[in-house]
Formats: C-alpha cells, sequence, structure tokens
C-alpha cells in the first residue's frame, strides 16, 4: 500500500467548469488523493453529444455520426469541440489561448488511417487534463499535468483498442514519488513509435485500474454520476438501493448483465492487487458509494438482480447431439464466424439452446440459419425473440438453492411465463429468461421476493 488514492473523474464529472469545481473540491479535501485521472468532457446536457464523439465524427468524416443516423457534420463537430474548451476555459477564469490554438491545430492533423482515428479521439482527455491541472494551480493546490506520452504509458499498436505494455509499469509507478497531485488524462497511452494508441470506448475508467495497479494505490475511486451500484435498475424499482459492498466476481456479473458501472476490464489491474474500487457521486460526494472488493462476508443470499433485454434464444434439436463429440465446438464456431458473441448454450441429450444478443441477429439470421441448416443438420431449428434475462446475484447464493425455489414460486404465482433457467457454474447467479413484454414485472416480482 502506498497511501496514495487514484481518483478517476467520468466524462459527466469533468463535462463543464461547474463540474470541474466539484471535482477540485473532492480533490483539495483528502491529502491522499494525489492522482486524478480525467475523462474527456461528456454530456453537459442530454441534448449534447460527448465530446469524445464528436471527435471520432472528425477522425471518421462525418461517418461516425451519420452511421447513428445523428445529423451532425464534422464542421458542426469542429466547432462543438472548440466551443466547448473555449468554454470551460473562459468559465474557468483561465488565460489558456495557446492551448485553443494548439487545440485547433491537433484537430487539423494530417495523420491517416486509424492513428489519425486514435490521435483525434484522445484530444478530449488531452486537453481536459491539462485544463483542470491549469485550473487547479490556479486556485493554489500543488498540481501538475504528467501526460502518457511525456511519463511513458506505453501501448500496444492496436490503435482503437490498445493495451498496456508491461514497460509501461515502472514509468507509471514513478508517478507515486512526485510531491505535486498528478493530473493526468484517461483512455490512451503512446505506442513504442510514439503514436497515440486509445483504449476502447469507456477506456479512461481502464488508465485509472492500470495506474491503481502499478502505485499500489489503497483505493481506486471511481467518480461518476451515480451513487453507486444499485440492487436493481432504480428507473424500475423506485425502491432499489446502493449495494455497499460487493466483490469482483458479483460485479463482474452483474455488469455482464446489464449493469453499466465501469469498464469492466478496469478492474482486472485491481482485483490482481486486491485494491478495492470506490464507486462515487461527484454530485453527491456525501454518499456511500458501492466499495467492490476481493472478499465480503455474504451476509446476505441475493446483493442485486440484473436485467439484459433484447436477447434471442436459438433452438436446436437433432437426435443424439448430446453424444456427437465436436458438436457443440462446430456450432459455436459458425457464431464465431458470424462475429454473434453467445452469452450461455444450455444443452441437454438431443438439444441445444444459444442465447445472443437479438441486435447480432439483424441481418445475419438468414444466413446463419442456413449455414447451421447445410453444416449440421439439425432436425429442428428455431428461434425465440424479444426475451430478457433477470440475473440474480450474490455470494451468499452458493449452496443455498432456497433463493431459485422462491423465485420461480414466486413468478409462478404471478403466472409469468419462464422462457429459460439456468444455473451460473460459480453458483453466485442464476438467469432466468422471460418474455420482454413481462420482464419488467417479473424483475418487480424477484425484487420484492429476493431483496426488498
Ligand atoms: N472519452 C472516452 C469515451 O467517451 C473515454 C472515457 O470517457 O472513459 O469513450
Amino acid at each position: 500500500m502506498s497511501d496514495i488514492l487514484v481518483s478517476k473523474f467520468g466524462g459527466s464529472s469533468v463535462a463543464n467548469a461547474n463540474q470541474i469545481e466539484k471535482v477540485r473540491r473532492i480533490v483539495a479535501e483528502d491529502s491522499q488523493r494525489r492522482i486524478v485521472v480525467v475523462s474527456a468532457p461528456g454530456r453537459a446536457s442530454s441534448t449534447e453529444e460527448k465530446l469524445t464523439d464528436h471527435l471520432f465524427n472528425i477522425a471518421t468524416n462525418g461517418d461516425h455520426f451519420h452511421d447513428q443516423r445523428i445529423p451532425i457534420t464534422v464542421d458542426e463537430s469542429r466547432k462543438a469541440v472548440i466551443d466547448r474548451f473555449s468554454q470551460i476555459i473562459d468559465d474557468l477564469g483561465l488565460e489558456e489561448k495557446a492551448l485553443l490554438k494548439s487545440l485547433e491545430s491537433d484537430l487539423a492533423t494530417d495523420l491517416t488511417g486509424q492513428r489519425r482515428i486514435a490521435f483525434l479521439a484522445s484530444r478530449g482527455e488531452h486537453y481536459n487534463a491539462r485544463i483542470i491541472a491549469a485550473y487547479f494551480a490556479k486556485c493554489e493546490m500543488n498540481a501538475e499535468v504528467q501526460l502518457p506520452e511525456e511519463f511513458g504509458l506505453k501501448v500496444t499498436n492496436r490503435y482503437l483498442d490498445t493495451q498496456v505494455l508491461d514497460e509501461a509499469v515502472p514509468n507509471i509507478a514513478a508517478l507515486a514519488q512526485k510531491n505535486s497531485i498528478s493530473v493526468i488524462p484517461g483512455f490512451y497511452g503512446v505506442t513504442e513509435a510514439g503514436d497515440v494508441a486509445v483504449f476502447s470506448r469507456g477506456g479512461s475508467d481502464l488508465t485509472g485500474g492500470v495506474i491503481a495497479n502499478a502505485v499500489d494505490a489503497d483505493c481506486y475511486e471511481n467518480w461518476t454520476d451515480v451513487s453507486g451500484v444499485f440492487e436493481a435498475d432504480p428507473r424500475l424499482i423506485a425502491e432499489a438501493r446502493t449495494i455497499p459492498r460487493l466483490t469482483f466476481k458479483e460485479i463482474r456479473l452483474l455488469s455482464s448483465k446489464g449493469f453499466n458501472v465501469f469498464h469492466l476490464n478496469a478492474m482486472k489491474p485491481c482485483w490482481e492487487r486486491k485494491i478495492p474500487i470506490h464507486i462515487r457521486n461527484t454530485n453527491k460526494p456525501g454518499d456511500r458509494g458501492t466499495v467492490i472488493l476481493s472478499e465480503r462476508v455474504p451476509e446476505e443470499g441475493v446483493v442485486g438482480i440484473a436485467q439484459l433485454t433484447n436477447v434471442a434464444y436459438i433452438n436446436i434439436e437433432k437426435y443424439q447431439l448430446g453424444e456427437e463429440i465436436g458438436f457443440t465446438a462446430k456450432l459455436l464456431s459458425i457464431f464465431q464466424e458470424f462475429g454473434i458473441q453467445s452469452y450461455h448454450y444450455p444443452t441437454d441429450k438431443d438439444d441445444i439452446s444459444v442465447v445472443v444478443d437479438q441486435s447480432d441477429l439483424t441481418g445475419t439470421i438468414n444466413d446463419l440459419r442456413r449455414r447451421i441448416e447445410s453444416q449440421l443438420k439439425p432436425d429442428f431449428m428455431d428461434v425465440v425473440y424479444n426475451l430478457s434475462i433477470l440475473t440474480p446475484v450474490g455470494m451468499g447464493l452458493k449452496g443455498n438453492s432456497y433463493p431459485i425455489v422462491a423465485a420461480l414460486k414466486a413468478l409462478g404465482e404471478e403466472h409469468i411465463p419462464i422462457e429459460m433457467i439456468d444455473q451460473s457454474p460459480s453458483q453466485i447467479c442464476f438467469h432466468i429468461g422471460v418474455p420482454h413484454a413481462v420482464a419488467d414485472a417479473a424483475l418487480k416480482i424477484l425484487y420484492d421476493e429476493l431483496i426488498g
């Protein structure tokens, strides 16, 4: 342990001057907060796009928004980026006109291909960190920007989905020796050749996780706009509370099933060194948030229920398929060929089902079915659309099947049709597939029965 807190602030926490002032107060309040990782400005209002999306739009000559049917041109994106940063600079009372000049010249980069996309995408974090560090310094905090290209956050040359190289670790660890607060842009690193490469979207969380690991932080604080991880989607279950403590394993199961808390891969570096991740709300710093740990006492059965919508279920029947060695492998390799991720595949003597994200079937189901029929010759094949999967999660479920029984009984009493049941091999969660039309009602029944 190093006596250091690594504090990462997400896009909404640094979206404008008002939010940046909240960040400053949080950082100033605790002298352990010596490494601050920041995202690019997120949406300042619900009608606005994220700055990073504007940057992707510029980088892709307008394809980025066009593909999402958002009518914003490259010129409009360029103006949005410059206007947003100049507004932040003005509102913070900074004299940083040189930064704007440098931003304008970066936006006119003559890089090409993926190098260009990565470089432009990284500019939101890059300039935001420089502005925030300048603001901290103006407020008489001993703070300095530390740029990945300067301290050596070395990454692989997969420009748009990069990974940190081992040789970056000592460079990052050296940040712990600085006697000023380091303000670091998230989301990107530099390749051996000195090019910028970015992590996948939401990747500032990853920067924070990797830094927390390298400096062996006491805790990785992840500041966002919610007060932690909720027991169930609070838009559907008004009484859902935040969960005080969760294990890495539980959060992974909750996150992979529709809880969008933070970048899943950001956890691994913290998990490795048992560094707790504390999810906190920049707008309500008094709230306790959720702490994610390697271990906790399982006081209750179910801690949270995730809901994954827009799921489809492909059912295949073939005499003795369960006894044909390699049948599942062949089937899944067809899904792989079509780039379709499969979530579960319950199987039996003559049947197998594959649960997938329904949107992955758009434009592919016809060819997928054709390929499966010609290659595997099933006796019957059928696709069930519009399902939701409800996933109760909790360490306390291990060796305790009562909540499964209670869940099924409660759903049965309310005549909720169940399309699928699957217990995770870890035994700390189970999945219930129901038709989408009754999924919200089913979630409420499960919440009342298992948590509320
Ligand atoms: N700005 C990047 C994105 O929008 C990374 C991040 O915010 O974590 O994906």
